[in-house]
Formats: structure tokens, sequence, C-alpha cells
């Protein structure tokens, strides 16, 4: 069975106090639930890492960052490495996030070797494929999920990607309170499962999770759940708010698959 993963994205919100002030109500509210049924993950500004990873140290609760470079370390400035996530005590980090795609010019290659950078250092990739409103209207969904997955996944082997999840969001469904139908994300999850039985093999793409993404909230968490091939979900504005989070984190809970 697939152990649910809930992801929260904070963007570019929350300074270091609020980021301290969310994540400790976070652990407050969401201390009993059992880190072997599902795992929860905060993934905070760069700046507010370090001040996140000791408030959720020796909790259930793990740390993941939303973009770094595929280089250790060198003249790039701006950037922040795998080796620096690993310090900081990152478990995970999010890579190829549509608005990363969008505003800041990565691409499948650059995604690709961020994946694998990520992989080598231990760190766990959340990689987002999905379709604008325009590429789903003139019905390329399935061919801009081929492009994000089979180039975004180039040269890495079943074994590594098991470690990899992938996050299906409908670029049209983000931050936009539009939410893919349940059916809708369940068909595209199903299609991005059978891609990976080709890639790497059944085993191997039965084993690996896929998150949805889009205007996730608790009030649709449960009907996304219960979807065979929704194994959780990477949320952006309803993680940025205790109550909100903490009850989507608890109803994603409450959902137990086959
Ligand atoms: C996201 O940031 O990945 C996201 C899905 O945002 P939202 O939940 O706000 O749509």
């Amino acid at each position: 069975m697939r152990k649910t993963i809930i992801a929260g994205n904070w963007k570019m919100y929350k300074t270091i106090p609020e980021a301290i002030e969310l994540s400790n109500g976070l652990k407050r509210e969401l201390f009993k639930l059992d880190k072997d049924a599902i795992e929860i993950v905060l993934c905070p500004a760069y700046t507010a890492l370090s001040e996140v990873a000791e408030v959720v140290l020796e909790s259930n609760i793990q740390l993941g960052a939303q973009d770094m470079y595929w280089q250790d370390e060198g003249a790039f400035t701006g950037e922040v490495s795998p080796k620096m996530l690993n310090d900081i005590g990152c478990a995970f980090v999010i890579i190829g996030h549509s608005e990363r795609r969008l505003y800041f010019n990565e691409t499948n290659e650059t995604v690709n070797k961020k994946v694998k950078a990520a992989l080598s250092a231990g760190i766990k990739p959340i990689m987002c494929v999905g379709e604008t409103l325009a590429q789903r209207e003139n019905n390329e969904t399935f061919k801009v999920i081929d492009d994000h997955i089979l180039n975004g996944l180039k040269d890495i082997n079943a074994t590594e990607a098991l470690n990899i999840v992938i996050a299906y969001e409908p670029v049209w469904a983000i931050g936009t309170g539009k939410t893919a139908t349940p059916l809708q994300a369940q068909e595209v999850h199903q299609y991005i499962r059978n891609l990976l039985v080709k890639v790497f093999d059944r085993d191997t793409a039965d084993a690996m999770r896929i998150q949805y993404g889009g205007s996730v909230k608790p009030d649709n968490i449960i009907e996304l759940m219960n979807q065979p091939d929704v194994d959780g979900a990477l949320v952006g504005g309803a993680s940025l708010k205790i109550d909100s989070f903490s009850d989507l984190v608890k109803k994603a809970n409450q959902v137990r698959k086959k």
C-alpha cells in the first residue's frame, strides 16, 4: 500500500516569526497522526527553512524546499544546492513547479538535472507535471504529461524512482479555486501510473506516489483521496493556515485505501 503524502507549499509567504508560528501550530494539531500511515511535509521559503527545521525536529512532520540548483557548490549567485538543503535537514524538494516553469524558465531538461541531483543527495524530489488550460482545451493533456514525465525522468532507474513523488498539478487549478473533479484527477493519475509502468515496471509504478495539486482544501480532500491513484496532495493556499492545513491532513488520514 502506498503511504499518503500531504505537502504544504508555502510559496513566497511567511516571515520567519510567521513560519515558526504556523509550524508550531501544525505540530500541536497533528502530533497524534502516525507517521507510518501518513507523511506530512512543510515546504517554507528558504529563509525560514532553518527555523522550521528546528520546530519539526523529532516530530511526525518533515521538511521540504521549494526548489534547488543541481550543482553542489560554485559561482551560481542566488542559487541553493542539494548539499545545503541536506545540511538544513530537508527530506524533500519540490522540482518543476508550474510557477517555476512559467516565470523562471524551468524546462524539462533542468527538471531532470535537479531530480537526479536531489536523488544523489538523498533528498526525495516532488516532481510537478501538468497542463495549462489552453493545453487541456486543445486536448493536449496527455501529450504534456508524456513530455513532462518522459523527459523529467530521463535516465533514472527503477530503484531511484521509488524515492520520487510525482505531483499532478493542472495549471488551471492552481490558486484559482477551480479543482479538477475527482474523476478528472483520477483519469490523469491513472494515465501517469500506466506511463510509469512503461518507463520502469509494474511494481515500481504501483509503489510510486502520485499527489494531486490545485486548490485542494479540507472540503475536497476526501473525494480526491478516495480515487484509487491519488496518493496525497500538494497544497498551496490551504497550507498557509493552521486550521485549514491541519483539517485537510486529518481528513486525508481518514481515507484508508485497499
Ligand atoms: C501549489 O502551489 O502547488 C498549489 C497547488 O496551490 P493551490 O493549492 O493554492 O492551488
